[in-house]
């Protein structure tokens, strides 16, 4: 077995792209509460687009960071999945179809916020006129075979909040749903999720920052992952836990403050 090294990873994050999030979630400001975090894998995730990776990816360079694309997609049963991919071009394909899926509405900045697609120095290209929140007109499991199509990672968001997550929403999770692992947002209350949900004990979890703003990237508790290096196929090998590979919450240690 090649020697695995330890990465600690955000794999949901959000950027001006999303109409709720802060303006201050461009690439640079990700990447510096990255590298101050000692994060060595974030995902991009925005609601329903993909546009701003790029921007991160081309910022990052060579990383770390490791960049994985990803989007946030809201079901029609209001249920958040996060869905990650290898390279921008699965992603990119699997925003067009989702972008289809989309209600017509277009953005009011002034009542939802603005949605900025930008490039790696900030610059603004454009904004996305299209309101990427809501829901898209696609079931919890027609999301699923899209992502699997794609070979993409399929994680139901936050499953421990108790909205828009699959488990207060559909109240179990659906036999025969291929997720790759649940993120939950409270790692602290694992134990109470399990009591609930006695059939998710054993199942790979994660826990993101699904930061809006940019002092919520910091978060107490953290993924790692055990990987040979820090790549897309690494991730997929531990969430199945294959190989040796290896995921867990821990929570933060203090090695990042600030002098
Ligand atoms: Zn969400
Ligand atoms: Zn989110």
């Amino acid at each position: 077995m090649p020697l695995l090294n330890r990465y600690r990873a955000d794999l949901h994050i959000h950027t001006v792209l999303s109409p709720c999030a802060d303006l201050d979630m461009g690439p640079v400001n990700i990447i510096r509460a990255a590298h101050r975090l000692g994060t060595g894998i974030i995902a991009i995730a925005d609601h329903h687009a993909a546009a701003n990776v790029p921007a991160v990816m081309e910022y990052a360079g060579a990383g770390p960071p490791l960049i994985i694309p990803g989007i946030e997609v809201q079901t029609r049963e209001d249920v958040h999945l996060l869905c990650l991919f290898s390279g921008l071009r699965a992603a990119d394909d699997f925003a067009a179809l989702i972008r289809e899926k989309l209600p017509p509405v277009r953005n009011r900045p002034e009542l939802f916020g603005e949605q900025v697609v930008v490039n790696g120095a900030e610059e603004i290209l454009y904004f996305e006129e299209i309101l990427l929140a809501g829901s898209v007109d696609m079931t919890v499991e027609g999301v699923a075979r899209e992502v699997i199509a794609r070979d993409g990672l399929l994680i139901p968001s936050h499953v421990d909040r108790p909205a828009y997550s699959l488990l207060a929403n559909l109240g179990f999770l659906p036999p025969g749903l291929a997720v790759d692992a649940l993120e939950i947002a409270r790692p602290e209350l694992m134990g109470k999720l399990w009591a609930e949900h006695p059939g998710l004990k054993g199942m790979p979890f994660i826990t993101s920052s699904d930061a809006h703003f940019l002092s919520q990237m910091d978060t107490e508790y953290v993924t790692v992952f055990d990987l040979a290096e820090p790549s897309f196929w690494e991730i997929k090998l531990a969430l199945g836990g294959k190989a040796g590979r290896r995921v867990a919450i821990e929570a933060r240690e203090p090695d990042h403050a600030e002098p």
